[in-house]
């Protein structure tokens, strides 16, 4: 439900309001999604959503608090057996009306994402607008063409869906991660409780309402919006909630696992990264080069599987210094909705101050800064900005290799041997993604062997949405996308017969 805001509030960094910048005209969203019904919030604690390219207001959120959690909780699991009864082929339909709600609302969608995220339009179209069609659309295929019940030596193996799913999510790529999640959830026959990120909830809304248009069955989908604090914790612990699904930081995702112990659930964790670009002695320098920074930047830096730390030959710095360089320069940063542009700002003004004190750390440590430093671009007069920053040379203890920062903040690691550059490669907490160059496809292999990454790219390869995707080490628990992210949200039943003739 939409409204005209009479209030006349404002908001700190981290979005609660407090003081007096909002527009009378601003939208206000005070609804939740709940058995089928769009419901007021319980909470009275608002956030101003903020434009990050023009810092102006887009729009008014109520949070939710635990009572809306509950309410969410009750009618999912209520719910949740006529959901698992109901067949797959219908289940599959209503997946693809979903799509196609979403397919007939893919530009405004794409706006509303460039409006709240930063994103370059471009982007915006392709991975915030686009991917959640797919994944909708390749879940409904996917549970439509799993495999009959697996007979183990005379036994029947049944595929089972958990019953009620709470599905958790960040800001970076709002609906590429929910629809992630919610897809497979829901195909796989559970019942879900959404909770976006209150950073960027404007998209989760329209998700939500391409989810009602479908038209499924009251509640088997709910959506609550609220912070991490008060309802994702709660959704991580309600004893009612069998499997959370969360997407966001290390830090959060720690906090979600031990919220859940308690009720031992299934627990499902995409977390951060620090994905090394290991170009190999002899790759071709110059496109591995430009294809990392174009991975390291993506969303300016803000997505997880960013390739941040790019490892070269010692030999061959000096060389891949001035590539950068070169690269970096043709880059546009500027108005995200302007299709020329290639990185937008960053999400808020908080990430900003995180990500530029990264910056003046790295100064502040001696490193040599081969481009970008911690002021806005002096062209940009407004805006959550920041320049595309490199620092060269970087020694693997220092904070800007082994933190993720989550912004334009790259760093070029020097390698003498490829075992070097293997273990550099491998020497952070994290292991979500990796980038290997090689001459040949098999030279880049037998290093893609050696990494510690849930999904490595060869050679220049780009994003499939099919494949597996997730993290070793302290990057998460759990896969998700295609056939793995499905059987993520199933869990398997052994039927023993007795050898009575019957
Ligand atoms: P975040 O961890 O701050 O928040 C993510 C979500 O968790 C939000 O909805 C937030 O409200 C909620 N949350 C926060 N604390 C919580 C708690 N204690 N209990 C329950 N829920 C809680 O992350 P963010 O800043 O929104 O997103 C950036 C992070 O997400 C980065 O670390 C990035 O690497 C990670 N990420 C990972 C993947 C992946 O697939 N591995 C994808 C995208 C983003």
């Amino acid at each position: 439900m939409m409204q005209t805001n009479e209030h006349d509030t404002g908001t700190d960094h981290n979005g609660t309001v407090h003081s007096s910048t909002v527009h009378s005209s601003t939208v206000h969203r005070d609804t939740f999604y709940v058995d089928g019904r769009w419901v007021r919030s319980h909470s009275t604690q608002q956030v101003v959503v903020t434009n990050p390219a023009t810092e102006g207001s887009l729009a008014l959120v109520t949070l939710g608090d635990v009572t809306d959690v509950e309410a969410a909780v009750d009618a999912a699991r209520l719910a949740a057996p006529g959901w698992a009864r109901t067949p797959v082929s219908e289940r599959a339909a209503l997946l693809r009306a979903i799509a196609a709600e979403l397919t007939a609302r893919h530009e405004e969608i794409a706006q509303l994402e460039t409006a709240e995220v930063g994103s370059p339009i471009g982007l915006s179209r392709r991975a915030h607008a686009g991917s959640p069609i797919y994944f909708f659309t390749s879940a409904a295929d996917l549970i439509e063409q799993s495999e009959p019940d697996e007979t183990i030596l005379g036994a029947t193996v049944l595929r089972e869906p958990y019953g009620v799913v709470g599905a958790i999510t960040p800001w970076n790529c709002p609906l590429h991660q929910s629809a992630a999640k919610i897809a497979p959830a829901l195909a796989a026959g559970n019942t879900v409780v959404y909770k976006p990120s209150e950073v960027t909830p404007l998209g989760a809304y329209a998700l939500t309402e391409a989810i009602d248009a479908a038209g499924l069955p009251p509640g088997v989908f709910n959506m609550v919006m609220g912070d991490g604090a008060a309802v994702g914790a709660r959704i991580a612990g309600h004893p009612d909630v069998d499997l959370v699904s969360f997407t966001g930081s290390t830090r959060a995702g720690i906090q979600v696992a031990t919220a859940a112990a308690a009720t031992v659930k299934k627990v499902s964790l995409e977390l951060g990264g620090k994905s090394p670009a290991v170009i190999l002695p002899d790759a071709v320098l110059q496109p591995a080069l430009e294809q990392a920074l174009r991975s390291g930047f993506l969303n300016s830096g803000q997505t997880c599987m960013a390739l941040t730390r790019i490892l070269v030959d010692r030999t061959r710095l000096a060389e891949a210094e001035a590539v950068v360089r070169e690269a970096v320069a043709a880059f546009v940063v500027g108005d995200p909705t302007d299709p020329h542009t290639d990185y937008g700002p960053l999400v808020s003004k908080a990430q900003q101050e995180h990500v530029e004190a990264y910056i003046r750390q790295g100064q502040q440590e001696g490193l040599r800064l081969l481009t970008g430093g911690p002021d806005r671009p002096a062209a940009l007069s407004r805006g959550y900005y920041l320049p595309l920053t490199v620092f060269s040379d970087v020694p693997p203890h220092s904070a800007l290799v082994t933190e993720e920062i989550f912004g334009p903040v790259l760093v070029i690691q020097a390698y003498d041997t490829v075992q070097d550059a293997v273990d550099l490669a491998n020497r952070t907490p994290y292991g979500l993604c990796a980038g290997v160059w090689g001459a040949t496809r098999s030279e880049a292999v037998e290093v893609a062997r050696q990494l510690q990454a849930g999904q490595v790219f060869v050679n220049g390869a780009g994003f499939n949405p099919d494949v597996p995707f997730g993290g070793y080490k302290r990057s998460g628990i759990g896969r998700e996308h295609g056939r793995y992210g499905l059987e993520e949200f199933q869990q398997v039943k052994g039927l023993v017969f007795a050898d009575d003739g019957a």
